[in-house]
């Protein structure tokens, strides 16, 4: 028997992959309060402006590491499904 490499088959009419949904906004601007997603709002040097005021808010990388450095607060969402015990931090 021989291991001959099979080709690739490939689909002549190839699915559609749905575009990958923006993420929502989680922070919101602490000038002006406008709610936007970091990832969506660097600029070319890798800051994070806010859409609105343009304000600079911080490094993106500020948002995983430094949270308290960036001007924006983040946005509490409440769980969709199953209630959870109320906590409040702060
Ligand atoms: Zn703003």
């Amino acid at each position: 028997m021989t291991d001959k490499p099979r080709p690739i088959l490939r689909l002549k009419n190839p699915p559609r992959l749905p575009p990958m949904p923006a993420p929502l906004p989680s922070w919101k601007c602490k000038p002006c309060g406008e709610p936007f997603a970091p990832s969506q709002a660097v600029d070319a040097e890798g800051d994070v402006r806010c859409p609105r005021c343009n304000a600079r808010i911080g490094a993106l990388a500020d948002f995983s590491e430094r949270q308290e450095k960036v001007r924006a607060r983040r946005m509490v969402r409440p769980a969709p499904a199953r209630p959870r015990p109320h906590t409040r931090f702060g």
